[in-house]
């Protein structure tokens, strides 16, 4: 009985201490979402999922005679993927672009002809984003909303003033097969397959013999993992919030969110993902 009593007492003290926490409530600022921790919501390398979702991208295209290709190998596969193009290329190119959207793939802008926008002035960054997002609309009727730096080049007052301007979200990737080095195509496929995880988004490029050759075993092997393909929108639009940590049982800190969760079974985003 005593033990009890001492237990009320201590649970009673825990209770009118955190009552009494005179510490105002910012634990906000250390909630984590997927994006990078200065810019939530506008930068994402990869997005955390509770299934087994990941987007392919490809940069830098469209190319005349390889992006229709890979066009032909994801309609086979039932698979949309993203392409972040070059405005001059959507120029020379638009119909290409045309049917990527038409079949269903999301069309990012990824600059009118690959600077480093690390190092240009705002005005310069804009005319780049500006001419490849009227180029963009024209071929597909309706304009981006990802925007891919070259290089991944990018500063963060120039991601706020472009998200601002463009509505554009920054996307970059977490998994790089380095496949610009042309380092054939089995090692483009294994780097894919050995880093490549839920919420993942897959940078390659369709400009790139090897990297297209590439993609049928590639996607092959994917789909025998589990993994199912999404656009980088659609990833983003299933963004569940990180478990701040690993055990759902509790203790430590509450989530940052305002609201309780009603019961332990509705919180879904625990339960591990069946793919490897
Ligand atoms: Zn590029």
């Amino acid at each position: 009985m005593f033990v009890y009593r001492l237990l009320f007492i201590c649970l009673a003290s825990v209770a009118v201490a955190i009552a009494a926490d005179p510490t105002p409530a910012p634990r906000r600022t250390a909630h984590k979402t997927q994006a990078t921790p200065e810019d939530p919501g506008i930068t994402f390398n990869s997005v955390h999922v509770d299934g087994p979702y990941i987007a392919m991208t490809f940069d830098d295209g469209p190319s005349e005679t390889l992006t229709p290709k890979l066009l032909d190998l994801l309609a086979a596969h039932h698979i949309k993927a993203t392409f972040f193009v070059i405005g001059e290329n959507v120029a020379e190119h638009p119909e290409i672009v045309t049917r990527a959207a038409r079949e269903g793939h999301e069309i990012g802008n990824h600059s009118w002809s690959h600077p480093n926008f690390g190092k240009m002035s705002d005005d310069s960054v804009r005319s780049q984003l500006r001419r490849t997002d009227d180029a963009i609309r024209s071929a597909t009727g309706s304009r981006p909303t990802l925007m891919r730096p070259p290089y991944g080049s990018i500063t963060p007052r120039e991601k706020h003033w472009i998200h601002d301007e463009f509505g554009y979200r920054v996307i970059l990737w977490d998994v790089d097969p380095l496949d610009w080095k042309r380092p054939g195509p089995p090692v483009v496929r294994n780097r894919i397959l050995k880093e490549t995880q839920p919420g993942s988004i897959v940078l390659s490029h369709d400009i790139h013999p090897g990297t297209i050759e590439a993609m049928p075993s590639t996607l092959d092997a994917l789909e025998a993992k589990g993994f199912k393909f999404v656009t980088v929108s659609e990833l983003i639009r299933m963004a569940t919030p990180k478990p701040s940590h690993p055990s759902p049982q509790g203790g430590g800190n509450p989530p940052a969110s305002a609201t309780p969760s009603p019961s332990p079974s509705a919180t879904p985003m625990q339960q591990p993902s069946t793919t490897p």
